[in-house]
């Protein structure tokens, strides 16, 4: 090309704008947009490429962009969060006595089930980086159908504490730094996971604690590596104590005992997310008492028949005989007024299960209800606020103009009841509508839910 085919080129992709971008307007349409406003009515939004573009009455909205989306009946949020998963897909060899045997499959499926429940986002803070990290990279290059996937690796904690068979170790901060270069290096934390907890609660014998000055140092250095951190605790003391070695987020609410009003203050004042994570203990005595909730759709949908009748049978016979499992029934409702006593006063609380599927992620929202929370602080605390968690509330967790374009579009009003949150009409991540077809569901295929193309 001679210099005026060249600008006659260049002027004309200019004009074009570039590659097409698919593009949505969502219509008439009520917006719960996660950051706690209020629900608004008769709304129009418009999506472009990865974007939300437009976020306005439908009656200003002007000419539609793209395919129209009739959302008359149909209620709009955020794309649901869950900030403390240990994604499925390994298990130790049966004798326990080889290497983790790694099973792709289940990872998958246990991500395609959070899809299947509306969750666009999950974090994991502790697992096998073979297993979390291979999917983290799957999902960034779209090889599979996944919500987006961010990951600590493994986690780091001082040799014999809490969760120390999947964690680095540090015992001397000098002395180890490589591990942590290492870790930084080969894993690319988004977050990292540190363990706090010296147990002795619940049915656990005490263990070794790590020293406060050495994870004081830890967060120092990943922050400033520009690092983020969560921080497994249990009590209130380490709790406080995490937050002044500086811990971005905390990994679970206290459990052990009833938080005090100066906790409650403290929580508060620094605004440190947490995630609730009341399901994980919740489950135990759940199953035992109430084995029919593995009938709901959405666990059928998402387990295997056999994996169902597992749950049934040989574990709930397993859980039946734990003290743990009775401990955790008294604990729960302890738990649920620590959680509730903080949001009220101001505290930040973004969901989180402590485990690996989207049906338990709903029950996490009901039991938040269970505490006293309105539905509207649970929608918030499941979207908005695990992009706090995060890092990230510029870029997502809410319907507003310039964030990422995940949203769940719902057939019935979630401020009614919480459990609305799973009448999905549509699912969108990153701009393009889920194909529920293509889901490898451990229940099996389903059909796509959106009718229109
Ligand atoms: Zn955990």
């Amino acid at each position: 090309m001679n210099k005026t085919q060249w600008l006659t080129a260049a002027l004309l992709l200019a004009l074009i704008g570039g590659p097409a971008r698919a593009a949505y307007t969502i219509e008439h349409v009520t917006v719960i947009d996660g950051t706690g406003a209020a629900a608004k009515t008769d709304m129009t939004v418009v999506v472009e490429g990865d974007r939300i573009a437009k976020v306005t009455p439908t009656r200003v909205a002007g000419t539609p962009v793209g395919q129209v989306i009739d959302g008359r009946g149909k209620y709009l949020i955020p794309g649901l969060m869950d900030v403390h998963i240990h994604l499925a897909g390994w298990r130790w060899d049966a004798k326990h006595d080889g290497p983790p045997v790694i099973d792709h499959a289940a990872a998958e499926a246990a991500l395609a089930g959070y899809l299947y429940d509306g969750f666009t986002t999950v974090v994991d803070v502790g697992n096998l980086p073979e297993n979390s990290l291979y999917e983290r990279a799957r999902e960034r290059a779209g090889q599979i159908q996944s919500p987006r996937i961010f990951a600590t690796g493994n986690l780091i904690t001082y040799p014999g504490s809490h969760g120390d068979a999947m964690a680095v170790r540090i015992s001397d901060f000098e002395k180890d730094k490589a591990l942590l270069d290492r870790h930084i290096a080969e894993q690319q934390p988004d977050i990292l996971k540190l363990t706090y907890d010296e147990e002795g609660w619940g049915a656990r014998p005490m263990i070794t604690l790590m020293p406060q000055p050495l994870l004081h140092q830890i967060i120092q250095y990943y922050n400033e590596h520009g690092i983020r951190t969560t921080v497994h605790v249990s009590n209130e003391r380490r709790s406080e104590e995490a937050i002044y070695a500086g811990a971005d987020t905390l990994a679970h609410p206290v459990i052990q005992g009833p938080v005090s009003d100066n906790f409650v203050r403290l929580m508060a004042a620094k605004k440190i997310p947490f995630a609730t994570t009341l399901t994980i203990g919740e489950n135990y005595s759940r199953l035992v008492e109430h084995p029919e909730f593995l009938d709901q759709s959405d666990y059928v949908a998402t387990m295997s028949a056999a994996e169902r009748q597992d749950l049934k049978t040989t574990v709930r016979a397993s859980y039946q005989a734990r003290s743990w499992t009775w401990w955790m029934k008294l604990m729960t409702p302890i738990c649920e007024e620590n959680i509730r006593k903080i949001v009220a006063a101001g505290g930040v609380a973004a969901l989180g299960t402590d485990q690996s599927s989207g049906p338990a992620a709903h029950r996490e929202m009901e039991l938040l209800v269970q505490a006293g929370l309105t539905p509207a602080q649970v929608i918030r605390i499941a979207t908005h606020n695990g992009a706090v968690f995060l890092g990230k509330a510029d870029d997502m967790g809410s319907v507003e103009e310039g964030k990422l374009a995940d949203l769940v579009l719902l057939n019935a009003d979630p401020l009614a009841d919480i459990d609305n949150t799973k009448a999905i009409a549509l699912l969108m991540k990153g701009g393009t509508i889920v194909d529920e077809s293509k889901l490898p569901l451990a229940g099996g295929a389903i059909k796509k839910r959106y009718a229109g193309s």
